[in-house]
């Protein structure tokens, strides 16, 4: 059984990334979805606020788990008994910071291979952070999200304004 990993911070989890998601499932037999903290983007969610997101998005997937995991993402791929780590290449603009991950995640474990899927036309322009900013201008997000991760989006920034 291949399972693949696909590791990010889901702040909040979109359209795009469940494109990526799917086209994986043709790939791997499992993918395993890891929530990282990643306190370093200042995330907008907490961290068991993105968990949940991504767990209610992907709950009639039975070929896909959704975890929290911390630390080192090669030690996280061997203790799993993962095959790859699996990453969405949007742009060129993706590439350079892709390409340098990879290939320190290879010098940190020589067997762990990532692989790079393109999602559909349609969601390559899409990221958490331009979806953050349509949100705080209250543009519509049912193209883009899931509607009850919208809806918590869209408290999310109420709130901040209040
Ligand atoms: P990270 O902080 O690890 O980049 P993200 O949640 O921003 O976490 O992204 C996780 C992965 O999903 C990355 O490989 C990113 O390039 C990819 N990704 C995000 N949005 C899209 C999209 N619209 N289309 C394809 N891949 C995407």
């Amino acid at each position: 059984m291949k399972i693949g990993i696909y590791p990010g911070t889901f702040d909040p989890i979109t359209h795009g990334h469940t494109d990526i998601i799917t086209r994986s499932l043709r790939v791997f037999d499992k993918v395993i979805v890891a929530v990282a903290p990643n306190p370093s983007k200042h995330p907008l969610f907490n961290f068991s606020e993105r968990l949940a997101m991504v767990q209610l998005v992907m709950k009639d997937l039975d070929q896909v788990d959704v975890t929290p995991f911390e630390g080192l993402l090669v030690d996280y791929v061997e203790r799993s008994g993962a095959h790859a780590i699996i990453r969405g290449l949007r742009a060129i603009s993706d590439f350079e910071h892709e390409f340098q991950m990879a290939l320190i995640n290879r010098k940190l474990a020589k067997t762990v291979e990532t692989v790079f899927l393109m999602p559909s036309e349609e969601y390559s322009y899409l990221s958490s952070t331009i979806i953050k900013e349509v949100a705080r201008h209250g543009g519509n997000l049912t193209e883009f999200l899931h509607p009850e991760v919208a809806r918590r989006l869209e408290d999310r920034i109420r709130s901040l304004r209040l």
